[in-house]
């Protein structure tokens, strides 16, 4: 079951070794910064930059449209994603908000159904109105995605694993579909969840990756940011005006935090996944468990798929228990695994998906997707995998003496 993590990053291709995305990850872009030899990215904390005479220029003017450090990490996440173009936003929801913008009132965007709920709260709750329409697919049925297709669908965008059900959608027929539907139209993934660690959509079509930045890349609980990676010529100009325009980009401080987080992507991530192949069994052996939602099970419906898009498997996990009344009773006496609405980081999370990431979602439409009030997400972060099963066999205890 496990991936062999020696061997699936280090691509030879055409000859032309490429490098390793852990020696990528680690040193960055840029390895050092050239003026000074500084190794860690200096934090350009400057709102302007002086010009050195009318009509030239440093490359840096004013720090919302391109600040240094900012770009150093763009253009790290950009080489870790194989993208040609990465744009850095304050948030991932400011990632998004962005790059809706190249859309226009009247074009129909086909989405994942299972999806992280603030997206699902921007696109309806504003973009509806503005003449926006969307379409909520299992985007793991690539029937269903070919029967939402419309005259004027311009876009796909899909949550590969699915946020919180982890259900799997074929990346290269996801975009194999949308561009012979209309060559204008594209496939967005967002990577979240799995980072540009184990999955780069770009590779198997996708013409944008998104990410929240705050989860695996920043991977601390610290800091908040969003990207947009895309190696299209033709989006790159607007996207930089939307970004410019709109003002959610990253600030230094928080780039420089991300940075940071990204040198140890490698380790986390092989880590994450490491421990939750093993809190994922444990689970799955539990009485008082009923179903556990993982894709690196091998009898998880989309496990094939899995291996062959993906370098591995994630550190997330959803899992039903058989008694609601069990659900207040873990949330409160989980000690080491903290109760809190975020993911991706060192430290393990537990998400009520109902009561927190959820919640915009309409009850049909969360029911549908398989989002009911036994539900429970895990973030497995990159502590000891036994204390962490301790830890949630302790909770379990307590609701069931036994
Ligand atoms: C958290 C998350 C977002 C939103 O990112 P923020 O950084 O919280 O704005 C978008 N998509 C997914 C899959 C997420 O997990």
């Amino acid at each position: 079951m496990d991936t062999d993590t020696d061997t699936r990053n280090a691509a030879e291709s055409g000859g032309k070794r490429r490098e390793s995305l852990d020696t990528t990850a680690a040193r960055g872009a840029s390895r050092f910064e050239p003026a000074t030899g500084a190794i860690s990215t200096p934090i350009y904390q400057s709102s302007a930059f002086r010009h050195p005479a009318l009509f030239q220029s440093t490359g840096f003017d004013y720090s919302r449209a391109v600040n240094p450090t900012r770009t150093e990490l763009e253009r790290t996440v950009a080489l870790l994603e194989s993208g040609k173009y990465g744009l850095a936003f304050a948030t991932g929801m400011g990632a998004l908000s962005a790059l809706i913008k190249l859309y226009a009132p009247g074009d129909h965007i086909i989405v994942s159904e299972d999806l992280y709920g603030g997206t699902y709260r921007l696109f309806t709750e504003y973009y509806e109105q503005y003449g926006f329409s969307f379409s909520w697919v299992d985007t793991s049925d690539t029937a269903a995605i070919k029967e939402s297709l419309r005259r004027h669908t311009k876009a796909l965008f899909i949550e590969t694993p699915s946020n919180p059900m982890m259900k799997v959608s074929d990346i290269e027929a996801c975009a194999d579909l949308i561009h012979r539907h209309s060559p204008g139209a594209g496939l967005i993934v967002d990577n979240t969840f799995l980072s540009p660690y184990f999955q780069n959509p770009l590779a198997l079509g996708a013409d944008v990756v998104t990410h929240s930045g705050t989860k695996y890349l920043s991977g601390h609980n610290d800091t908040l940011s969003g990207f947009i990676v895309h190696s299209r010529d033709d989006l790159e100009d607007p996207l930089r005006n939307i970004q410019k325009s709109e003002g959610a980009s990253l600030s230094p401080f928080d780039a420089w935090l991300t940075l940071r987080g990204i040198k140890t992507l490698a380790l986390r991530m092989r880590r994450c996944e490491e421990n939750a192949l093993h809190i994922a069994s444990w689970l799955r052996a539990q009485p008082l468990v009923e179903r556990v939602f993982f894709p690196g099970f091998p009898d998880h419906p989309q496990y094939a798929l899995s291996r062959a898009q993906s370098r591995g498997f994630g550190g997330m996990i959803s899992f039903y228990v058989k008694d609601r009344a069990a659900v207040p009773v873990i949330l409160k006496s989980v000690s080491l695994i903290l109760f809190a609405e975020s993911l991706g980081g060192v430290e393990s999370l537990i998400t009520y998906p109902l009561e927190q990431t959820h919640t915009a979602i309409p009850e049909t439409m969360r029911l549908k997707a398989g989002v009911n009030d036994r539900l429970l997400r895990l973030s497995v972060g990159i502590e000891d995998k036994h204390d962490l099963v301790a830890d949630l066999d302790a909770a379990f205890r307590r609701w069931d003496p036994r």
